[in-house]
């Protein structure tokens, strides 16, 4: 098929965008290890052209009549709250393991209702969006007019058919000083692994937002028993015992997860602001560079799948939405003057990882300065977005851990090369842009690791006496990992090596972070088992840190 003979929708300016995306494509640079090849850019062309536009109205609507099965078996989901907006997301998809969803191409008209009361007695706002094949019938609506620092419900109908109640909240006023702000941190659930009870658990919580870290979803194969879940009483398909790469299995993948009952609830229950890892497209790829050694050219054309499913499949904002195989993912949220969130994109403007990956000695190839973990453009966004921050804490809701991790107490220690200690250059222009902007209370969140950790982040981590100059929490997985258990093997060796590190434990759960005027905590809620359902929730520990006085403390 040629590019011209895929030119279907009618949104010039949309298409006009993917052209421009496709072309950035040819730009030195982009593919870090070898130059894109003439094949290679018509294939970027053929699909940039080939993604609908937003708001196409190519498909003709559907009888709602036709939806004869519940279409709400993703549930719902809210997120990326303002102080007088709200985003919230549903997608229709009568069976959801089926390629597209089940339902037949066309578009839906979906109405939402959001009220103050879980019975929609007192209804505050309604209106309709539309639900397009082209983005698997995923639904979204931009709730304005809200009251600050408010809990509100909603749900979704189409045609006779009505979706789950979502419960979400606003944020606290631009100027407001809210006594105290709750927030859960969660990151890596391969479905594979073990049962989201952790989310079971996460959904009775009183908080008032859920950041997730990353690793949403895992590319590799789930077979028919769901793998560690080893599920007796149903079969999954075929289709998702193999890796992803198209458009379809990625939508396919996001439907095996939303379908998840525990993290259904966890959706239904808070607001959710979003950031991925490398799974959500592969594993520990960097910026254009893919983990194995595929053309680049292939591997930006699977990354801009990977990015649209995401984009479909998570409540964000307008202006995250991607085009081709980019996405402005970083952005800020505020919650007044307690607490300002830099969410961070650390996959999409990396540079390669040195020595090839994993856990290596550093040398000359690490300690590049001219190496990224962020980009210049997003470094210099987060850095001039603390010069202007009024907020007593500066949160960054990331991917990969932050502070020094050595493996061994001894000078023979390595560091792994995906987390910031293979970019320290890059991490040392961070910390020292927080100073100069005078930043007082930096409290990094974390997760990739499939551990809880809590580190003070030093000035120089070399130097136990140096200035702590903010904390580190590093979230365990959802499920990723299988059961793990308390005490890792390397756990005697990474305490000693690392002074900083004031907490490590190899169990599934989630950090809770509660910040104040005067003090934040951190509570790691721990469960003993994901490969059987069921298990309770425990705090393995908790930690304080007092605002101006950074450096964690036993609780
Ligand atoms: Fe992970
Ligand atoms: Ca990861």
């Amino acid at each position: 098929m040629t590019a011209a003979q895929t030119i279907m929708t009618p949104d010039q300016d949309a298409r006009a965008a993917e052209l421009r995306a496709a072309a950035r494509l040819l730009e030195p640079g982009v593919g870090r290890r070898r130059f894109l090849t003439a094949t290679g850019a018509a294939a970027a062309l053929a699909f940039a052209v080939n993604l609908p536009a937003a708001g196409t109205a190519s498909a003709a609507e559907l009888d709602a009549r036709r939806i004869t099965e519940n279409p709400f078996t993703l549930g719902v989901a809210s997120g990326d709250p303002h102080p007088s907006s709200v985003l919230i997301w549903t997608r229709l998809a009568p069976r959801p393991y089926e390629p597209g969803g089940g339902l037949p191409r066309g578009r839906v008209e979906v109405r939402w209702e959001v009220a103050r009361d879980e019975r929609f007695r007192r209804i505050e706002r309604r209106g309709s969006a539309t639900a397009h094949a082209e983005f698997a019938h995923s639904v979204r609506a931009e709730v304005k007019g809200l009251g600050s620092g408010r809990v509100y419900y909603y749900r979704f109908r189409a045609g006779s058919w009505t979706s789950p109640v979502g419960r979400t909240r606003t944020a606290p006023a631009a100027g407001a000083r809210p006594g105290s702000l709750a927030l859960a941190a969660v990151s890596c659930q391969a479905y594979h692994d073990g049962y989201f009870t952790a989310y079971r658990h996460l959904a009775a919580e009183d908080v008032d937002a859920v950041f997730h870290l990353g690793d949403y979803l895992y590319e590799y194969a789930v077979n028919a028993t769901g793998g560690a879940r080893n599920y007796t009483d149903r079969r999954l398909p075929a289709h998702f015992n193999r890796e992803t790469v198209t458009l379809e299995d990625y939508r396919l993948r996001y439907a095996l997860y939303k379908s998840d009952p525990d993290l259904s609830a966890a959706h239904a229950a808070h607001p959710f602001i979003v950031t991925w890892d490398d799974h959500e497209t592969e594993n520990n790829y960097a910026g254009g560079t893919p983990e194995n050694d595929v053309p680049p050219e292939e591997f930006l054309l699977r990354r801009a799948a990977a990015y649209r499913a995401y984009w479909e499949n998570q409540p964000l904002r307008t202006p995250q939405r991607p085009t081709g195989p980019d996405m402005r993912l970083y952005r800020r949220l505020t919650f007044g003057r307690l607490a300002q969130f830099d969410i961070l994109d650390t996959r999409q403007y990396r540079s390669d990882q040195a020595y090839g990956d994993g856990w290596r000695t550093p040398g000359p190839e690490s300690e590049d300065p001219s190496r990224t973990m962020t980009g210049a453009a997003q470094e210099r966004w987060l850095i001039d977005g603390w010069r202007a921050s009024n907020a007593t804490w500066n949160v960054v809701p990331q991917q990969v851990t932050f502070a020094q991790r050595r493996d061994v107490p001894t000078d023979a220690f390595k560091l792994s090369m995906d987390s910031w200690d293979g970019y320290p250059a890059s991490r040392q222009r961070v910390l020292a842009g927080a100073e100069s902007a005078g930043v007082e209370n930096l409290m990094v969140l974390t997760g990739d690791v499939h551990v809880s950790y809590a580190f003070d982040l030093k000035k120089d981590f070399d130097d136990p006496a140096s200035r702590t100059i903010g904390t580190e929490i590093v979230t365990t997985s959802i499920a990723s990992g299988k059961d793990g258990s308390e005490r890792p093997a390397n756990w005697e060796n990474q305490t000693r090596a690392n002074p900083h590190l004031k907490h490590y434990n190899g169990r599934r759960g989630y950090a809770l972070v509660t910040l104040g005027a005067k003090e934040a905590r951190a509570d790691f809620r721990t469960v003993a088992a994901v490969t059987t359902p069921g298990a309770p929730v425990t705090t393995a520990a908790s930690f304080t840190t007092e605002a101006g006085n950074p450096g964690l403390t036993p609780a």
